[in-house]
C-alpha cells in the first residue's frame, strides 16, 4: 500500500476502476466498512485522510478533532486500501483559492441551520477530491444522511463522472453510531450519547407497529433524549434525496437527530422506506469498536 500527499501521486499509483473513500481519519469500523465495500468493487481503493478545516464552524471543534495517521494507515491497509492520500491544508487550499460550491436547498435545513457554511466546506472539498483523484466510484456512509444528499446532488449537477455509493450506519453493540468524536465522550456521557440511537430505534419500533405520524416519531426521539440529558439541536424527518423536511411519510426519508452531550455534538438517523415499509437501522458490531481498544 502507498501513502501519498498529492493527487498526482495517487493517480500515478492507481489503475483500473478507481474507488474513493473520503474520510477525516481516526478510522473506525464505519469507515472500514466503506473501504471493504470499495475494495470488493474496485481495482484500486483510495482512502483520503484530511481533517477539512472549511467544514468546521467552531475552531475548538477543529482543534479537538482526533488525529492519528499511522493508526489510520494500518487500519486502511488491513481493510483493503491500496493508496492512502493525506494531503496538507496548504495543498488543498493554496493561498488565493476563491472557489466554493454551494448546493442550494439540500444543505439548508437541519445541519445547515446549526452549522452554517458546513456543507459549503464539504461540497467544496469533495468536489476537489473528485476532480483531483477522478474516481469511478465514491463511497459515503448513511450516518451523514444530509451530507450524502448534498454530495449526490453536487456530483450530478456538476457532471462528475462518478457513481456515488452509500453504506449502512455501523453501530456499537449498544446501538451508539460510531463516530471519531465518540472518543471525546466522558465515561458519564455514555447513557446520554446512547439516547440518540435508542430514541431512533424506539421510533423505528413505533413505525413497525403501524405509526405513520412524523410528529409522533419525532416526539419519541425527543422524549428519549430529554430523559437521558442529551440536549437536542433538531429532530426531523427529511426526504432522503433532497434533504427537504417532510411533514408526512412518502417514499424514502430519514428521521435524523443532532444533540449535544457535554461538549460533543453527535448526529444519527434511521432511513424509512415507506413504499416497502422497511426501516434501515444500520448494522451493529458484536464487540466494542476499535476506537477504544486501538487497532
Ligand atoms: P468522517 O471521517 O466522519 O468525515 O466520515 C467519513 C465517511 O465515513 C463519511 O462518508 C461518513 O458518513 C462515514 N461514516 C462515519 N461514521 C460512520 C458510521 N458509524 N457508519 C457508517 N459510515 C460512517
Amino acid at each position: 500500500m502507498k501513502v501519498v500527499t498529492t493527487f498526482e501521486q495517487a493517480r500515478d499509483a492507481a489503475s483500473g476502476t478507481v474507488g474513493l473513500v473520503p474520510t477525516m481519519g481516526f478510522l473506525h469500523e464505519g469507515h472500514l466498512s466503506l473501504v471493504e465495500a470499495c475494495a470488493d468493487e474496485c481495482d484500486t481503493t483510495v482512502v483520503t485522510v484530511f481533517v477539512n478545516p472549511t467544514q468546521f464552524g467552531d475552531p475548538a471543534d477543529l482543534d479537538a478533532y482526533p488525529r492519528d495517521l499511522e493508526r489510520d494507515v494500518a487500519l486502511a491497509e488491513r481493510s483493503g486500501a491500496d493508496i492512502v492520500v493525506a494531503p496538507t491544508v496548504e495543498y488543498m487550499y493554496p493561498s488565493g483559492a476563491r472557489t466554493t460550491i454551494e448546493v442550494a436547498g439540500v444543505g439548508d435545513a437541519m445541519e445547515g441551520v446549526h452549522r452554517p457554511g458546513h456543507f459549503r466546506g464539504v461540497a467544496t472539498v469533495v468536489a476537489k477530491l473528485f476532480a483531483g483523484l477522478r474516481p469511478d466510484r465514491a463511497y459515503f456512509g448513511r450516518k451523514d444522511a444530509q451530507q450524502l444528499a448534498v454530495i449526490t446532488t453536487m456530483a450530478r449537477d456538476l457532471s462528475f463522472p462518478v457513481a456515488v455509493e452509500s453504506g449502512p450506519i455501523v453501530r456499537e453493540p449498544d446501538g451508539l453510531a460510531l463516530s471519531s468524536r465518540n472518543v471525546r465522550l466522558g465515561s458519564g456521557d455514555r447513557r446520554a450519547a446512547r439516547s440518540l440511537s435508542s430514541g431512533l430505534l424506539a421510533a423505528a419500533d413505533r413505525y413497525d407497529e403501524g405509526c405513520r405520524s412524523t410528529a409522533e416519531l419525532v416526539e419519541t426521539v425527543i422524549a428519549e433524549l430529554g430523559s437521558e440529558g442529551a440536549v437536542p439541536e433538531y429532530v426531523a424527518v427529511a426526504d432522503a434525496a433532497t434533504a427537504e423536511p417532510m411533514g408526512r411519510l412518502a417514499g424514502s426519508q430519514f428521521l435524523a437527530v443532532a444533540a449535544r452531550v457535554g461538549s460533543v455534538r453527535l448526529i444519527d438517523n434511521i432511513t424509512i422506506h415507506n413504499d416497502t415499509a422497511v426501516v434501515d437501522r444500520g448494522t451493529r458490531l458484536e464487540a466494542p469498536s476499535i476506537l477504544y481498544g486501538g487497532p
